[in-house]
Formats: structure tokens, sequence, C-alpha cells
């Protein structure tokens, strides 16, 4: 195994990979690992296959940045609006963060209100407004996400607890200077939906007070089903931002939302809309790749998320129950194929009781889990993919169990 020190200061080593097919990935010293991360999630059918990887291919062979609108956008756009009610019109951008910077621009343009609601424990990209988050030891007060964002921002964001009442209430109080709340229908940082009812409330409330309610989908978009929260949730936001499993792997992103908000981004007679576009933005490589894959979930909906949800839950469940038995202070957390490991001394839906920071069993795990031929990503989020057959998900159990079993010799238990 080689190993390398992560960026951001975690000690987590890390394997360099060569090559990925399946769900495998394979390090440059010739060890294959089933990977439970594929591309944080964006490898939503496997990687490189064959649906995707032929559609790359022949594109490459037309070119691949045109800087102008292709035929194959204007498919894309067609299939993303059968993702959910909100989704009208679409632009295209290439990746996540610039999806949700763009969205937030929109919502600020077509209110005229400066302030975005952000919940506790969310992540929206690496946009400077998208790092002043929800303090999550006082979700009232304001923390940056690292270091470098400027103070003079923080009054653009305003933390709202998520699942809460009084983030509600908060919202009413201040709908004068609320220009949108946006939330992602399941966290990643703790895949739980305590209540959809509230995640209904919120749109409502937010409807009600003329505040833009803006679903970033980043995550959950075509993973939890092919509409995404939009559609597993019943919801009808004004605004839904989209990346990762929309382009099977490859960089991209969408803005989707009401047509009347939307025309923000037209030029009006005296020049003056919302600015959005970059190089890459719908870019032809991208766009091919988001064709093949959403082409082929829409086509395979009703087999594909149930078999996704049947694979989680049977790495989950057993897993579950063995952490339970043995009173190994670890469970996995899920909503589909969301998954997030935990450590926390018994099951629980209160995100103040878990964390995913695995203290001091945390390096060992994972290279405890890498010597039996399993990577799990250092944030302990797994992302399972259509190539995860029922033996790999055998393998990847046996190999928690194993590695929990190896934890346990170690005595890194002990004072858990
Ligand atoms: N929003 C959500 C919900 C995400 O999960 C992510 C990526 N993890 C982003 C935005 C940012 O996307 P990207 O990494 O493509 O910039």
């Amino acid at each position: 195994m080689t190993t390398a020190p992560t960026l951001g200061g975690s000690m987590t080593p890390q394997v360099i990979i060569q090559s990925a097919h399946g769900c495998r990935i394979t390090d440059i010293d010739n060890n294959d690992y089933i990977d439970l991360s594929m591309g944080f999630g964006s490898n939503i059918i496997g990687h490189s296959p064959a649906v995707v990887q032929n559609a790359i291919i022949d594109q490459a062979h037309k070119g691949w940045n045109f800087g102008l609108t292709s035929d194959s956008q204007l498919k894309l756009a067609d299939l993303i609006r059968q993702a959910g009610p909100a989704n009208e019109r679409i632009l295209f951008c290439a990746s996540g963060s610039e999806a949700t910077a763009i969205a937030m621009r929109a919502a600020r343009a077509y209110t005229n209100k400066d302030v975005v609601g952000v919940f506790g424990g969310a992540y929206h990209g690496v946009h400077d407004a998208a790092l002043i988050t929800a303090d999550p030891e006082h979700p009232s007060k304001k923390a940056h996400v690292g270091l470098g964002i400027p103070d003079a921002l923080d009054s653009t964001v305003e933390p709202l607890s998520y699942g809460s009442a009084e983030a509600l209430q908060r919202i009413r109080d201040l709908k004068g200077q609320l220009a949108a709340v946006i939330v992602e229908p399941v966290q990643s940082s703790f895949p739980v939906v305590e209540s959809e009812i509230w995640l209904k409330e919120l749109e409502t409330t937010c409807r009600e007070c003329g505040v833009v309610i803006m679903l970033d989908e980043v995550m959950t978009g075509f993973r939890l089903a092919f509409g995404g929260g939009q559609s597993k949730f019943g919801l009808s936001p004004d605004m839904v931002t989209y990346g990762k499993a929309m382009a099977g792997g490859l960089p991209a992103g969408a803005v989707a939302g009401r047509a009347e908000i939307m025309k923000v981004f037209e030029r009006s007679n005296h020049g003056s809309s919302v600015f959005a576009g970059s190089a890459f933005a719908g870019n032809p490589l991208s766009v091919a790749a988001s064709l093949a894959t959403l082409s082929y979930l829409h086509e395979n909906r009703e087999s594909f998320y149930g078999s996704l949800e049947e694979s989680s839950a049977d790495l989950t469940d057993p897993l579950n129950a063995y952490w339970s038995s043995s009173n190994t202070p670890l469970h996995i957390i899920r909503n589909g194929s969301m998954l997030r490991m935990m450590l926390q001394h018994r099951a629980t839906s209160n995100r103040n009781d878990a964390s995913s920071n695995l203290g001091p069993i945390d390096d060992a795990f994972f290279v405890h889990l890498l010597g039996r031929g399993v990577a799990l990503h250092a944030s302990r989020s797994i992302y399972l993919s259509a190539a995860h057959t029922r033996e790999d998900i055998n393998i990847i159990v046996d190999a928690m169990i194993g590695a929990t079993e190896d934890c346990a010799s170690d005595g890194l238990f002990r004072n858990l």
C-alpha cells in the first residue's frame, strides 16, 4: 500500500489510485479495493460503466469545448425537467459549487434581498458564502469553515437549525431580509430525515414569506430517486441545484427553477441580468456523460432505485446488528443510498449524539479495512452504486466486522 498524507490536516493515510472499474479501485501498487465512496457519490452506475464511457468516447471524437449551446444540452435539459415540478428552466455550470453560488445570486436578484438562510450541518460547496454556516455547538451563531472567509460576508448568511420549529419562526421574523433558504433534503453530514413534515412546512413557510425555497440536490438528485428529494418527499421548491450523480462522475452542475425566477438570467433591454457562465459550463464531455447517465437512470428507474436501496440495507442492517450485539459504539445511519458511519453509543436520530469523527479508532479502522480490501473515505460517508453486487456487499460486511475486531483486539474501544 502506498500512502501519502491527506490535504486538510487529517492523518488518515491515502491510497494513490491509478484506475477504477465497476465498484473497484486499483492503487499504484496494483492492490484492488472495493470503493465505498464512488467519487463522492458521483459514479452512481459504477466506475467507468460502458454506457457512460462510450458516450464520452463518442463525444471526444466530436470535440469537447464549443463555448456555445449544443443540441445535447437541449436534450439534457429535457431530461432534467422530468425530475421535478420546479425544473421549468435549466442553466448548466461546471460543478455543484457553481450551481449553489449562481442559484443564491439569482435568488438575491429576484427578491432584491441579500440574506440566505443556511442550516447547521449543511454543505453547499467551496465558495465563500457557502462556507459561512451555523456553529455546530451553537446553531444560532455563525462559524466559518476554514480560514480566509471575510467577516464582511457574515451579514449575508443567516444560520438556521435543521429540522427545528425555531428555524421556521426565524424565517417568518426575517422575511424582509431573507432572499432564500437553501436546504439539502437529506444532509450528507447526517443522512437521516427526522421529519418529512418539517421539510414540507419549511417549503410552505418560505412560500408564505416570499423567500425563495432552494433545494440543494447536488448529492440527493438522481440518487434518492430519479426525481431526488423533490419526488421522495413530495416537495415543490422554487429552485434546485444539481451536480454529482447527474453527470456520472464528470464535473458538472445545473441550476433548475421556476421560469419566473430563471428569467433573472435573461438579458433585459438594458443588459442587466444575473451573471452566470464559465469556460467549462455545460461542456460537451460532461453533457454527454450526463445525458448517458440520466437516460440510463430514467429508463431503469423502476428497478435501479429499488436495488440500490436493497444493497444499502444489506450493508447497513447486519453491521448495525453486529455492533449493537457486541456493544461497539459504531453505527451506520442512512437515507436511501446515502450512508454515514458514526461513532455513537446507541442508535440515534439525534445529530448531537453522534459524530463522524470516529475518535481513536478512526485511522486504525480505515487501515484495517484497507488491509481487508475495502476503501472508506475520510469523511466516513458511503455511497453505493449499481456496480456493488450482493457478493461485494457480503465482502464489505465481513471486512467491516474484521476491522472492528482488529480495533477491539488493539484495545481501541476501551475508553469509549
Ligand atoms: N452541495 C451539496 C449538497 C454537496 O454535497 C456538494 C458536494 N459535496 C456541493 C454542493 C458542491 O459540489 P461540488 O463538489 O461539485 O462543487
